[in-house]
């Protein structure tokens, strides 16, 4: 398998320097040259095997033995061996049309750790492989940054700096980064917002001879593992549904802020996975949602809303779409992409629309809607709903018909967006592990928002 470009600038890389590159060298995204076809007959037999099995599956179409199997057989076993529940992604029913796929018993009760407990074990074979030095540079709205550190904290030769906001992140999350001790972690505390955090690692990256002399690598969704990893847990959800003859059609629909997870299940489809609707949650931040219904791609006003994870008004991965949208048009691509930065906003054709409408189904969440969700199926289900995950309840309760199965991704533990949760007056204990944060000690540097202050902290580090 080879990758390349959505922009077509960069010459065809293999699984490892795809990974090693992170953001394409022309600004693009990098995708696999062919999308594997699975056949019904390979489904079948996929049917009944475990995540991890599963998962070392889909990765070998991927990584075309760059890594020798029973090599990355260890790094799928490791990194799932972590979570707390046999299944690794278990599927919970609701009700007869409802059922959520629980994607938060990882180290940091988020769904990211899905793909950032796989990019970090790879990162460290990568590393021992090739005697290389591995610096991340990322920063977090609060999940990527303790799901990436709890990927690597410890481990020979990779070093993580992760940047957030200062005081903007939940307490959980700030414990879950802050109380990590391994001296190859850094959390620098911006004063700033998390779009401050965004535009100094960007710059920084941008650098290039800054970049090469301390080895920077990146953990955004932009990757191409951590959509690899996340297709893996749809498939998974599907096969656990069929066993009980309840797949005729199923609906999966995904809280979505940079189009990383959604853009996941639109390739789990692609590869042949009977997916009937997609359905893309947005909440108040709804470019997505507006994109779907009217074709208009345009950041509007950044709203603080109750799911935190998805207040992005510019999707980093949107673009990889585009680019299947566009028929693998590199040109058509790039042009799309330089008319958004000059002009804030894209404007598809009506027969573009139309395809968009075909893949897509689309709802935005207020505010309140949330909550009231979060409300509801406390209520009716005894179930307790993360914000971010009641906006894809919500959204399927708007979109999907009579007689349809629809799986609702669950992101996140309710657990770490307390603050939202409270407002219900509904009360939760929270699972040990998270309690346990709130005795340590923690570590992190406060920062201003300047790129030089960030450089002078980063050199001292790596
Ligand atoms: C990151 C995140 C999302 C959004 O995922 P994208 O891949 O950015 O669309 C949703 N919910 C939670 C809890 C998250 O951490």
């Amino acid at each position: 398998m080879e990758y390349f470009s959505t922009r077509g600038k960069v010459e065809p890389l293999g699984f490892i320097d795809a990974i090693l590159m992170g953001l394409a060298n022309d600004g693009g995204l990098l995708v696999p040259k062919n999308i594997p076809q699975l056949s019904k007959e390979t489904l079948q037999k996929w049917q009944n095997l475990s995540y991890s099995e599963l998962a070392l599956e889909i990765f070998s179409l991927y990584v075309n033995n760059e890594i020798p199997r029973d090599e990355l057989k260890q790094l799928v076993d490791d990194s799932y061996a972590t979570f707390r529940d046999e299944a690794v992604t278990p599927v919970k029913r609701l009700n007869d049309g409802t059922y959520v796929l629980e994607l938060f018993h990882g180290p940091t009760f988020a769904f990211k750790d899905i793909a950032l407990q796989f990019l970090g074990n790879l990162y460290a074979y990568v590393s021992r492989k090739t005697n290389s030095i591995i610096h991340i540079l990322g920063a977090t709205s609060g999940d990527t940054g303790a799901s990436a550190i709890e990927g690597v904290r410890g481990k020979e030769g990779i070093r993580i700096c992760i940047l957030h906001p200062h005081q903007k992140v939940s307490q959980v999350q700030e414990l879950q980064m802050t109380t990590v001790d391994d001296a190859n972690v850094l959390n620098l505390s911006v004063e700033g917002t998390f779009d401050d955090c965004q535009r100094i690692i960007k710059e920084l990256f941008a650098d290039v001879e800054f970049k090469h002399r301390y080895h920077l690598r990146a953990i955004n969704s932009i990757n191409i593992a951590r959509i690899l990893a996340q297709t893996v847990y749809y498939f998974y959800a599907y096969f656990q549904l069929a066993k009980n003859k309840e797949a005729e059609k199923v609906n999966f629909s995904v809280p979505t802020g940079n189009f990383g997870d959604i853009f996941a299940g639109y390739l789990a489809q692609k590869m042949g996975l009977p997916i009937h609707k997609l359905i893309l949650a947005t909440n108040e931040n709804n470019i997505l949602e507006r994109f779907v219904q009217e074709g208009v791609y345009q950041p509007g006003a950044f709203r603080g809303t109750y799911s935190p994870s998805m207040d992005i008004q510019v999707a980093s991965n949107f673009e990889r779409y585009l680019f299947y949208l566009y028929g693998e048009d590199a040109e058509a691509v790039t042009a799309i992409m330089e008319q958004f930065k000059a002009e804030g906003r894209v404007v598809i054709p009506a027969d573009k629309l139309q395809v968009v409408q075909s893949d897509f189904a689309a709802y935005g969440v207020k505010n309140e809607e949330c909550l009231d969700t979060i409300s509801d199926y406390y209520e009716k289900y005894a179930y307790l709903l993360d914000p971010h995950t009641a906006c894809g309840v919500a959204a399927a309760d708007q979109i999907v018909a009579d007689g349809e199965v629809t799986v609702a991704l669950s992101t996140a533990h309710p657990a770490k967006f307390d603050e939202s949760i409270r407002l219900r007056n509904i009360k939760q204990t929270y699972p040990p592990q998270i309690q346990a944060l709130f005795d340590k000690p923690q570590f992190q540097t406060v920062v201003g928002g300047t790129n030089d202050e960030i450089k002078d902290q980063l050199v001292k580090f790596f």
